[in-house]
């Protein structure tokens, strides 16, 4: 290596094993990168210690320093990319990616916020109806998080829960969760109009699941709200269910033992085998949009979730479909004999008040 270097290059070893080679003038990534290429493939040189034969591997990171770097921040856009050279099996060399650490960056204020903005009741709930599908019957509606950002703005779900779930957040925000469906519920099923079976599906995480005191605390909920415990839906996706079956079972097991119902939600796009789907007790499968998207005449998704409609009925389970957007959508899932379904062809998810119209519209016509 020492014969490719330049006379102003500079070699340090800044801790353990880890150095640093810094070249100036180089103009693009690709001529740092090729300077890289070369570093690595002097170390792959076998090395004779005593008598025996030593191969060196190296992950390297690059980084290109802009006018406005400074000589710490360039070091660590090279260590956060050497990092992620080791992340991505090591021996390699990875260049830094501004976009990442963008991404890394957001994601990380995000998680900062989070228990703030519950304190200060920056998180809401919405509710999407779901529909008797041949009477097109508000049966029930699914309570989605919502968060609005004093800086950021709203951020959606899909964005936030995995960094809650990866942060511990998931349980405090969970509950509050748990806790404003249900007495959201249970103000709805008090009005005089409104059927008491009227259900309220909410969303669990796995670290939910791994909660000690899960079970009596939505026990404790259920009593205090006094809704009837089968009209209160757990939803807990397929994904998760499989990450620790045994665990998933037994508690599961236990919340049915309440009385609440439980539905594996985003079914399809997880790995969940067959066997286990006969052990686990669950009530309802949810369709994934995905596959309602997908549907048509002689298209392969349809026969997808009529292999699921078979497959539901041999096990004894009801099926909603989730993410509904079309009428010839609704009028195939009815076709093929899905019971419930949800989406933006009848409503997005909605505060409360306007939520609660579309249960007036349904005991007026019914
Ligand atoms: P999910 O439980 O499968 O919820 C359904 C998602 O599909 C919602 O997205 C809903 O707004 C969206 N959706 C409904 N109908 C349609 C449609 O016709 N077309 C399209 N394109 N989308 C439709 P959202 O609210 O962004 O939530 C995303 C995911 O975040 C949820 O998927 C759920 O996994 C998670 N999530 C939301 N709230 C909670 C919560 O309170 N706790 C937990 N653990 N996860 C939550
Ligand atoms: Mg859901
Ligand atoms: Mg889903």
């Amino acid at each position: 290596m020492v014969d490719g270097l330049r006379p102003d290059d500079i070699v340090a070893r800044i801790g353990g094993d880890e150095f640093v080679l810094v070249r100036c003038n180089l103009q693009t990534l690709e001529q740092a990168t090729a300077f890289a290429e070369e570093a690595r493939s002097a170390l792959g040189v076998a090395l004779d210690v005593g008598g025996r034969s030593f191969q060196v591997t190296a992950s390297i990171g690059v980084a290109l320093s802009t006018a406005s770097d400074t000589p710490d921040s360039l070091l660590r856009d090279a260590d956060d990319a050497m990092c992620q050279a080791k992340q991505d099996g090591r021996n390699r060399i990875t260049a830094f990616d501004m976009r990442a650490r963008q991404r890394a960056h957001r994601r990380q204020s995000i998680a900062q916020a989070m228990a703030q903005g519950l304190e200060r009741h920056h998180f809401h709930l919405e509710y999407q109806p779901v529909f008797e599908l041949p009477h097109r019957r508000v049966v029930g509606f699914e309570a989605l998080l919502r968060w609005e950002h004093p800086v950021f703005g709203s951020i959606s779900p899909s964005e936030f829960i995995p960094i809650a779930e990866a942060s511990g957040m998931i349980v405090p925000l969970g509950d509050w969760v748990l806790e404003e469906a249900i007495h959201q519920l249970a103000a709805w099923q008090g009005a005089s109009d409104v059927d008491n079976g009227l259900w309220m599906a909410v969303n669990l995480s796995a670290d939910q699941l791994r909660q000690p005191q899960l079970v009596e605390r939505i026990a404790g909920l259920i009593a205090r709200a006094g809704v009837m415990a089968g009209t209160v839906h757990l939803e807990i996706t397929e994904s998760s269910l499989m990450d620790r079956v045994d665990n998933a079972i037994e508690i599961l097991t236990a919340l049915r033992a309440l009385g609440t119902r439980i539905s594996i939600d985003d079914f399809g796009t997880g790995y969940s085998s067959l066997s286990y789907l006969s052990r686990l007790p669950v009530d309802i499968i949810k369709i994934d949009r995905s596959f309602v998207e997908g549907l048509g005449e002689g298209r392969p998704d349809t026969l997808i979730v009529r292999a699921i409609m078979a497959l539901a009925a041999t096990l004894d389970l009801h099926v909603v479909a989730e993410g509904v957007e079309r009428a010839e959508q609704a009028d195939l899932l009815t076709e093929l004999g899905c019971e419930f379904g949800q989406g933006f062809f009848w409503s997005r998810s909605l505060r409360p008040q306007e939520a609660r119209r579309w249960i007036d519209v349904v005991s007026r016509v019914g």
